[in-house]
């Protein structure tokens, strides 16, 4: 039987490099991991650069790679596929911005980056978005509340230039900075005009706002200004569905990876209690993946915590998370139907605390492989696996010709 579906896990940021807590080894190799061997035992293994030797990938850009959409040409910052991400239906052109709630103190001081870790902006957020008019630039703008103190900003209009500065100044003590022009052209002049006017109308908003004096009087830090980043301007993407013939689905809990998601065309799936983080509902997002799995072709999932086990350099725990992970996966033993590739997206070493260029492992179980002599899933073992050394571009389409979707190259 050939399998006709993909089931694409992705393991943010598990591949590591040697920790001298781990007696030199690394979190996944230290790691009892039953049910990934498995699965490396029934597959063929190889190890990958995903976008290319010695690049270290973004999470973002790995995942284009990953999809098949060339990093290096639709890759246009982080701001657009976070709109995404945050339910934002971003078109061709558009410009998008990470934002931040903040707190100035009244002589207009940047006091909390991060307007003590604010959870619920909903509020504000709708606040700014009915209250705050760009109509003079011809501009028209959604502004949606993210996790936490995260939102968006969208802005859509003619000859707006995504080239701008941030005006996080990144630190606390001084006032945020103005939204400036990165390369000189009129098209981002403009738009560093509508974002200043945007910052100065929204603090005016949110100062008189219930919740903030309200949080004040609970002597809370108020949400009283946005910061931005990011400002990239909305690729065009050819649609998943379209590019390869299958309909498919993103679970995710990062906003950023949900936003690449839908960016391509695919459906995003709620699941309740997913976080990203060590705490997270990984059974939930499993069973949410072979359920989708019956109604589409193509189902991509990520799972978030050895990647954040990493950025804080900790390995026992990055351990600890990947045992938690591998029984949640217990369930894909019982998959038959499908292709199921596992990988991560890049090396998250905890001695670097950051992504690096380390190439990281990958399976691919079902029907048709030639299963190679692996038995373990780690760093070193994948390295002597059947795929041998492959980049992101390469993966999906291995699988594809798997479901018997790869197109003949001549006669
Ligand atoms: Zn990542
Ligand atoms: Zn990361």
């Amino acid at each position: 039987m050939t399998a006709r579906k993909i089931l694409f896990i992705v393991l943010d940021g598990v591949s590591d490099r040697p920790c001298p807590e781990l007696s030199g080894t690394t979190p996944l190799k230290a790691a009892y991991t039953p049910v990934l061997d498995k699965l490396a035992a029934e597959g063929v293994c190889g190890i990958m650069d995903t976008i290319a030797p010695g690049v270290r990938p973004g999470s973002d850009t790995a995942h284009l790679a990953l999809l098949g959409y060339d990093p290096n040409k639709y890759y246009t910052g982080r701001g657009p596929l976070e709109c995404e991400g945050s339910g934002i239906h971003m078109a061709p052109g558009m410009i998008g911005l990470r934002c931040n709630y903040a707190t100035i103190s009244s002589e207009g001081l940047v006091i909390d980056r991060r307007a003590g870790r604010i959870q619920d902006t909903a509020g504000l957020s709708k606040a700014i978005q009915d209250g705050v008019d760009l109509s003079k630039f011809g501009v028209g703008f959604t502004f949606r509340s993210g996790a936490g103190h995260r939102a968006a900003l969208a802005l859509k209009g003619p000859d707006l230039g995504h080239s701008v500065s941030s005006n996080d100044p990144k630190r606390e003590g001084v006032a945020p900075l103005n939204v400036k022009s990165l390369k000189q052209a009129a098209e981002n002049e403009r738009t560093a005009a509508v974002c200043n006017e945007f910052v100065r109308q929204s603090r005016e908003i949110l100062f008189d706002l219930p919740i903030n004096k309200d949080r004040v009087k609970n002597g809370l830090n108020p949400a009283n200004v946005v910061l931005m980043r990011g400002a990239g301007e909305m690729g065009d993407f050819e649609p998943f569905p379209k590019k390869y013939g299958l309909s498919g689905s993103v679970i995710s809990a990062a906003s950023l990876i949900t936003g690449i998601g839908n960016a391509v065309g695919l459906s995003p799936v709620h699941v309740e209690g997913i976080t990203g983080s060590q705490n997270s509902n990984l059974s939930g997002k499993v069973a949410a993946a072979i359920q989708e799995l019956k109604a589409r072709d193509f189902v991509l999932v990520n799972i978030k915590g050895a990647d954040e086990s990493g950025h804080d350099g900790l390995a026992e725990q990055k351990r600890a998370f990947i045992e938690k992970m591998d029984a949640a996966l217990e369930p894909l033993l019982g998959i038959r139907d499908a292709i199921i590739i596992l990988c991560a997206d890049h090396s998250t070493p905890c001695t670097i605390k950051d992504h690096s260029a380390d190439p990281v492992p990958v399976i691919i179980r079902g029907d048709g492989v030639r299963m190679d002599d692996v038995v373990s899933f780690n760093e070193y073992s994948c390295a002597t696996g059947g795929l041998g050394r492959i980049t992101g571009a390469g993966l999906l389409p291995i699988a594809l010709d798997l479901i018997n979707k790869a197109h003949k190259f001549g006669a």
